[in-house]
């Protein structure tokens, strides 16, 4: 599949509400959700990881492992459940929507995270996102600003043993300082421009991805290198729902 295929799809595609094995062994105290052999959605989850994510070149193991494992179908409405695999994003609560299964598993990847990663999520939603990190990190932060969908998804991430994830309520504008810094971060929901904390609460190495402009957005990666500078690059055009609260009363880009 060309690149340029996989552009148009992913905008066509995300969240349409606004617009687009675990191989290893499993820790102590690491998620406990039903293994992949007694999972009856695992063949449906094997071919969207073949055919959707796979296919539009997502290569690092670690990521396809805990795509194939997260059961999606748990963290979408009951009446969504039968399109949790599909190759699109899906509608949760709060007018907010749960993003393709591609640009889930792209942002997962683009992280590059290291081994024992710390991870701050903004942007909890259904806590799909959320889970497939707690399969890659050892510690996962996620703030969500709508209260029902924070305790939803605080809930739903019990439930399924990712004791590893802590989600909290409120605006993530400010990041989470008691926990920094993180050797990534990802937002999902899209800012008009850079929340300047959270680049600082990145630690030497760690990556933020990012999806970041109006209706045109665009989703990036910034690296803080080791000498605090920090390099960005443009991925590919998204489309993501806003990021609210304290963002929108900071002053918009000039360019
Ligand atoms: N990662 C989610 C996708 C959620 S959509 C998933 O896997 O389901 C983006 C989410 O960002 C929405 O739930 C929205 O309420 C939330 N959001 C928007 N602005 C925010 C902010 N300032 N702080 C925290 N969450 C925010």
């Amino acid at each position: 599949m060309t690149r340029s295929w996989a552009i148009a799809l992913a905008l066509s595609c995300l969240c349409f509400g606004l617009a687009a094995d675990g191989c290893g062994p499993r820790r102590e105290g690491q998620p406990k959700v039903q293994s992949a052999s007694s999972d009856p959605d695992d063949a449906r989850r094997a071919r969207m990881v073949e055919t959707q994510i796979q296919a539009r070149g997502v290569r690092d193991p670690r990521v396809l492992a805990a795509m194939r494992k997260v059961p999606r179908h748990l963290f979408v409405d009951a009446a969504e459940r039968g399109r949790a695999y599909e190759d699109h994003p899906l509608p949760i609560a709060g007018s907010q929507t749960i993003s393709q299964p591609y640009i889930v598993a792209l942002m997962t990847e683009l992280l590059e995270l290291p081994e024992k990663a710390r991870v701050l999520e903004i942007g909890t939603g259904s806590g799909y996102q959320s889970a497939v990190l707690g399969e890659l990190a050892a510690e996962v932060y996620s703030i969500e600003i709508v209260p029902t969908l924070a305790r939803s998804a605080t809930e739903k991430l019990k439930q399924l043993g990712y004791a590893n994830v802590t989600v909290r309520e409120g605006d993530g504008y400010r990041g989470w300082p008691e926990h920094a810094p993180f050797d990534g971060i990802i937002v999902t929901a899209a800012p008009e421009r850079i929340p300047e904390p959270l680049l600082e609460q990145l630690g030497p190495g760690g990556r933020m991805v990012i999806p970041v402009g109006g209706f045109f957005q665009e989703l990036k990666v910034f690296t803080k290198q080791a000498d605090g500078r920090v390099v960005e690059k443009d991925v590919l055009p998204v489309r993501f729902v806003p990021m609210t609260g304290e963002v929108e009363s900071q002053p918009t880009p000039k360019d």
